[in-house]
């Protein structure tokens, strides 16, 4: 995207191209970066600074309506489609899905790092607790479901199975627009959780501090982070923080997160609590029990 619209003075949008807009001063780009969009579908836009690595500077956008022109067809583009068509189906055919929490993050790790014994173990136990969720997910489905009304049907081969999908299928398929933020599909976080997908995903925008602290599922995308990638700044509400400090070296190293370009435009969903700040001008995302497995991050 060479070009972006800007909304920061509302009666006049101004159209910037991406060789003027990084020339702005720094405080300029922190003002503007949370107003822009894209020219043509007019969906939210995120501004890349160059990165060290050689990366160009650039617009970008995560939300690109599905006939966007700015939406290339790419590889990436057909990986999407096709994981949006298998959460699609999911709503339209199944009553429940289970988040798998221990689906192995994809990251381009440098080959020198290897995986602690440690967290190998820790992951080994995860899964296999989520085996156990899963059983017994399938099992409480089964046991709960009314009898078909029609006498012609064959019970036992109309229950539904508990679908299983990782973090980075269920965010593609809500920033793509999906129906996944509205459905009244069971999504099971836990053994003993449950929630209709409405009442659990959040996008930042609609973020708000809950009755009783309870968590939900937030995700949106990164607009910058701090110099020092102790704080994530979503880009569709200024107000809103991710403080990462406490889980900030698993976050880098899991992400393959070298410097704080890394992570703009990146698309996020975690699990967590919404808090406000004490003079209540900001709110901050809190990450359930500070434990990774609920943080999933897809870079640009
Ligand atoms: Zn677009």
């Amino acid at each position: 995207m060479l070009d972006a619209i800007c909304t920061y003075d509302k009666t006049h949008p101004k159209i910037y191209s991406i060789f003027e807009f990084k020339l702005l001063p720094e405080t300029e780009i922190d003002k503007l970066r949370y107003s822009l969009l894209c020219p043509v579908c007019k969906q939210k836009a995120y501004f890349r600074r160059a990165s060290k690595d050689g990366k160009q500077a650039c617009f970008g956008s995560r939300y690109h309506e599905k006939d966007c022109e700015e939406f290339n067809p790419s590889a990436s583009k057909s990986e999407e489609e096709k994981q949006l068509a298998e959460v699609e189906q999911i709503i339209l055919e199944q009553d429940s899905l289970l988040i798998d929490f221990s689906k192995p993050v994809i990251s381009r790790k440098k080959s020198s790092q290897t995986e602690p014994a440690e967290e190998f173990e820790a992951q080994k136990e995860r899964h296999t607790v989520q085996e156990r969720y899963l059983t017994k997910a399938v099992q409480s489905s089964k046991s709960n479901k009314a009898k078909p009304q029609s006498a012609g049907l064959d019970e036992e081969n109309n229950l539904p199975e508990v679908s299983k999908q990782g973090l980075a299928k269920l965010l593609t398929s809500l920033l793509r627009g999906s129906s996944l933020a509205s459905s009244d599909l069971w999504i099971y976080t836990s053994e003993k959780h449950k929630w209709r997908a409405k009442n659990l995903f959040v996008n930042i925008k609609d973020a708000q501090p809950t009755e009783n602290n309870a968590p939900r599922m937030y995700w949106g995308t990164i607009s910058h982070a701090d110099k020092t990638l102790n704080w994530l700044n979503p880009a569709e509400d200024r107000s809103v923080g991710l403080p990462v400090s406490k889980y900030r070296e698993q976050l880098l190293s899991r992400f393959d997160i070298d410097e704080p370009t890394d992570v703009e435009g990146a698309g996020f969903i975690l699990f967590g609590k919404c808090v406000f700040s004490k003079d209540k001008k900001r709110k901050y995302i809190y990450l359930w029990g500070n434990d990774l497995q609920y943080f999933y991050l897809s870079k640009v």
